[in-house]
C-alpha cells in the first residue's frame, strides 16, 4: 500500500511548501504515530491560491463540456482502481473503518460520473418580454472562484462534494481541508484530478496547522476575487463563516451540524427498528453529521426496544479501524474524546441513566446509550460528535414529532413505522432538510438535495441542485430595432 509521508499544498498546478516554510505533524488517531508531515500554510498561501484560481478561470469557464466530462470520467475510473489504498489512507488519517470507507468511495465514484454530465445541463431559459422586439434570456454562468472549506469527518466525500460540482460547472476552486484530513480531504483530490488532466489552477489546495484555520479562511472569504463560499462543518464555525461572508456581501452555502432524531412508532417492526437505530447511531463511530443523536420511541414499545437496542449497541466490536470487523473505531483526537467523557458525566450528574458505555477505552469511546437526559444537559441540546445516543420516550406520534423538533438544528431525521404513508405525513411536519421513512437518518446520494434548515445550514449540495448554488443567473436582452424613448 502507498504510504503518505508528506502533504504539500497544490497551487497553480505545483506541489509547494508553505510560504513561511512551516509544517505540522498530522497523527493517526488509532496508533498515535505521525501519518504525514503537512505544509502549514497561512494567509500568503491562501492569496497565492486565489491568484492561481483566478488566472485559470477564463479558460476553464470557456472550456468544452466534453473536455470537462473526460477529466471527471477518468478521475472516477482512477478512484475506482485505488480503493485499497484509499481505504488505508482514510483509516490512518481519520480512523475511518472499512464499511464507511466503502460508503465514501462508492459516493465519490458516482459523484464524479454524475458530475461529468453537468456541463451538458441546460444553461438557461428564453423569457417572454412585454417590450416589443426584445428577446430576453436568463443565462447561467459560473460564479468564478469558489472557496471550499471542508471538515475531516467524511473527508473524501465532503471535500469531493465541495469541489467536483463547482468545477464541473466551470468554476475554479481553492479548497481548504481540515487540519485533521489534509490528505484525503485535500491533496488527494488535487492529485486525482490533476492526473486525470485537470489544468493547473482549476483546483488549488491550501493546508494549515491546527488552530490556524481562521486566518486562512478569512483571507479566502475577504478576497474580492472569491465569489462564493462552500462550507461544511460545525454550526459554531459556520456561524463565523456566515458573519464574515455577510460582511463581504458574499453568498455562502452552509452545511452544518445536526441533532438528528430517529422516531420509532408503536407500529414499527421491532427487530428492524433496532437494527436501523444501531446503524444510525454508531456508523463511523457516530462521527457523521447525519447520525441519529436522539431515538424517540413511542411508550408502548420502549421497554422491548430499549432492551434489544442496548444489548446490540454494547456488543459492537470496538478498536482498530483497519480491522474489517471493527464498527466503533477511535474518535478523531484527544479533545473529542474528553468532550464525550465530560458531556456524558455531566448528563449523569444531572440525573440521566447510563445504559451502556460512558468511559473512554484507550483512543475509543465505546457505544454509549443514555435515557432520561434532562434538557439542561449539553448532550440534550448540542451536537455531540461521537458514539453517544439518547433514548427518549414519547406518548404518541404527535408527541414524538414535537420532541423531534425541540431543537435548534434541522439536518436529517428518520421515522420507523408499519405504515409508510403515515410516515410520509409525519415527515412533512418535521423541521428537517432530509427525512427518511422506514430508514435511519444516515443516507446520502450524489444526486440528492442534501442540506439542512435552521441551525443546520442553508443551501443544497447534490448534482442538479448544485447549479443553484454555484452558477449565477444573468439576464440578457437583445433588440434588432432601436427603441422609442419618451425623451
Ligand atoms: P469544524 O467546524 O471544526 O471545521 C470545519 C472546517 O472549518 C475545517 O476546515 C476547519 O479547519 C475550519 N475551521 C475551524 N475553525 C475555523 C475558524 N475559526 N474559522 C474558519 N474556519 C475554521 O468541523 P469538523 O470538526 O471538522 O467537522 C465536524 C462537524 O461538521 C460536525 O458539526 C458535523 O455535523 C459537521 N458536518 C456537517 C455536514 C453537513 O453536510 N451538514 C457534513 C459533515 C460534517
Amino acid at each position: 500500500m502507498e504510504r503518505v509521508r508528506e502533504v504539500r499544498q497544490h497551487i497553480g498546478g505545483e506541489w509547494v511548501d508553505a510560504a513561511g516554510g512551516r509544517t505540522y505533524d498530522k497523527r493517526d488517531p488509532w496508533t498515535g504515530d505521525v501519518f504525514a508531515r503537512v505544509a502549514a500554510g497561512d494567509a500568503d498561501d491562501a492569496r497565492a491560491a486565489v491568484t492561481a484560481a483566478d488566472r485559470a478561470l477564463p479558460d476553464w469557464a470557456g472550456s468544452r463540456p466534453a473536455d470537462r466530462q473526460q477529466i471527471l470520467l477518468r478521475a472516477a475510473d482512477a478512484l475506482d482502481r485505488q480503493r485499497d489504498d484509499v481505504r488505508g489512507h482514510l483509516a490512518a488519517e481519520t480512523g475511518c473503518g472499512a464499511h464507511f470507507a466503502d460508503v465514501q468511495l462508492d459516493f465519490c465514484v458516482r459523484l464524479l460520473r454524475q458530475a461529468a454530465g453537468l456541463g451538458y445541463a441546460p444553461t438557461g431559459q428564453i423569457l417572454p418580454s412585454d417590450l416589443p422586439g426584445t428577446r430576453a434570456l436568463a443565462v447561467r454562468r459560473p460564479v468564478g472562484v469558489v472557496a471550499a472549506i471542508a471538515p475531516w469527518n467524511a473527508s473524501l466525500v465532503l471535500a469531493g462534494r465541495a469541489v467536483v460540482a463547482p468545477i464541473a460547472l466551470g468554476n475554479t476552486v481553492v479548497l481548504k481541508p481540515s487540519e485533521e484530513a489534509p490528505f484525503t480531504g485535500g491533496a488527494f483530490w488535487a492529485r486525482l484530478l490533476r492526473d486525470a488532466g485537470l489544468p493547473p489552477g482549476v483546483l488549488n489546495v491550501v493546508t494549515h496547522a491546527p488552530g490556524e484555520a481562521g486566518a486562512v479562511a478569512e483571507t479566502l472569504i475577504a478576497d474580492p476575487r472569491v465569489r462564493r463560499i462552500g462550507f461544511t462543518g460545525s454550526t459554531v464555525t459556520g456561524r463565523r463563516i456566515a458573519e464574515i461572508a455577510g460582511r463581504h456581501l458574499k453568498r455562502a452555502v452552509l452545511q452544518l451540524g445536526g441533532h438528528n432524531p430517529l422516531i420509532v412508532l408503536g407500529d414499527a417492526p421491532l427487530p428492524a427498528a433496532v437494527d436501523a437505530a444501531v446503524y444510525g447511531a454508531f456508523v463511523h463511530s457516530g462521527q457523521t453529521c447525519m447520525c441519529a443523536r436522539r431515538i424517540i420511541v413511542e411508550r408502548t414499545v420502549m421497554p422491548d426496544f430499549a432492551a434489544l437496542f442496548v444489548e446490540k449497541a454494547a456488543g459492537l466490536p470496538t478498536g482498530d479501524p483497519s480491522d474489517p470487523a471493527t464498527v466503533v473505531g477511535p474518535v478523531i483526537n484527544e479533545w473529542a474524546l474528553s468532550l464525550l467523557e465530560r458531556r456524558v458525566r455531566e448528563a449523569v450528574d444531572l440525573g440521566a441513566r447510563l445504559l451502556t458505555g460512558g468511559r473512554p477505552d484507550g483512543r475509543c469511546f465505546p457505544p454509549t446509550v443514555l435515557a432520561g437526559v434532562p434538557p439542561e444537559a449539553e448532550l440534550a441540546f448540542d451536537e455531540t460528535f461521537g458514539p453517544v445516543v439518547l433514548l427518549e420516550e414519547a406518548d404518541d406520534a404527535h408527541d414524538a414529532v414535537r420532541r423531534a423538533d425541540a431543537t435548534d438544528f434541522g439536518l436529517t431525521a428518520g421515522i420507523i413505522t408499519g405504515d409508510p404513508y403515515r410516515g410520509m405525513d409525519l415527515a412533512r411536519q418535521l423541521r428537517a432538510g432530509v427525512v427518511h421513512v422506514n430508514d435511519q437518518p444516515v443516507h446520502d446520494e450524489p444526486q440528492m438535495p442534501f442540506g439542512g434548515v435552521r441551525d443546520s445550514g442553508a443551501g443544497r449540495f447534490g448534482i442538479g441542485f448544485a447549479a443553484e448554488e454555484f452558477t449565477e443567473v444573468q439576464w440578457v436582452t437583445a433588440r434588432r430595432e432601436p427603441r422609442t424613448y419618451p425623451f
